[in-house]
């Protein structure tokens, strides 16, 4: 099996180079962030407290989550649009925050894998916890005013509302108990600021070379 992970902060490129990479190696790309923000998602519209751990991991057991190249699918609703509102960005740490949530998805990334052979998985915890024997693990970040640019460009909105709200989740995601936002042991350090994507492309596939 060949997993490449890639974790790091918001807004440090890890989608768009994790899926660039994919294409490159011509492996399958997995975004778990998407599935955190599509269990919250399913949180949501059926007005499960946050605060009630019990129900939302249960929910996150029963709960019929698609990511892929088409989109998120959430029980067979097209939520790719969704899960990116300010209000599942508001609310994904939390979810994330929930031990029996993580455990349903680090199975469901694991199996995922298997089932592929490998892939190009992105997200906060791939390299310390579902994967620790990765063949090449990447902690991608940026300068805090730089991926907050990067999100504005994406998504528009206020730079520096944008930076407080990624500093707030990155805090809130290197903090929690279960799994934190942490460079893995045996991870390499790409600091993206500055660099084109084609440049840090460039530098994951020396890395891999050796
Ligand atoms: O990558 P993205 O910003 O979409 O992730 C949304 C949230 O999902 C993160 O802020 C974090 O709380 C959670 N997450 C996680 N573990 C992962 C991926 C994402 O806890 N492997």
């Amino acid at each position: 099996m060949r997993v490449i992970a890639i974790d790091g902060p918001a807004g440090a490129g890890k989608s768009t180079i994790a899926r660039a990479l994919a294409a490159r190696l011509g492996l399958q790309y997995l975004d778990t962030g998407a599935m955190y923000r599509g269990v919250t998602f399913a949180a949501l519209r059926g007005d499960v407290p946050l605060d009630d751990t019990e129900a939302v991991a249960d929910l996150s057991r029963r709960v019929m989550l698609e990511v892929g190249d088409t989109g998120v699918f959430v029980d067979g609703v097209d939520a790719t649009a969704a899960i990116r509102t300010a209000e599942v960005t508001g609310a994904v740490s939390k979810v994330a925050a929930n031990s029996g949530v993580r455990t349903e998805m680090r199975a469901r990334q694991q199996q995922w894998a298997a089932e592929r052979g490998g892939g190009v998985i992105e997200g906060r915890d791939i390299g310390s916890v579902v994967f620790p024997d990765a063949e090449l693990k990447l902690y991608l970040t940026a300068s805090p005013r730089v991926r907050a640019e990067r999100r504005v460009a994406e998504a528009g909105g206020d730079v520096e509302e944008i930076e407080r709200a990624i500093a707030a989740r990155d805090h809130y995601d290197s903090t929690r108990a279960d799994s934190p936002l942490t460079e893995a042991a045996g991870s390499t350090l790409v600091d993206t600021t500055g660099l084109s994507v084609e440049e840090v492309l460039q530098h994951i596939v020396r890395l891999l070379e050796h």
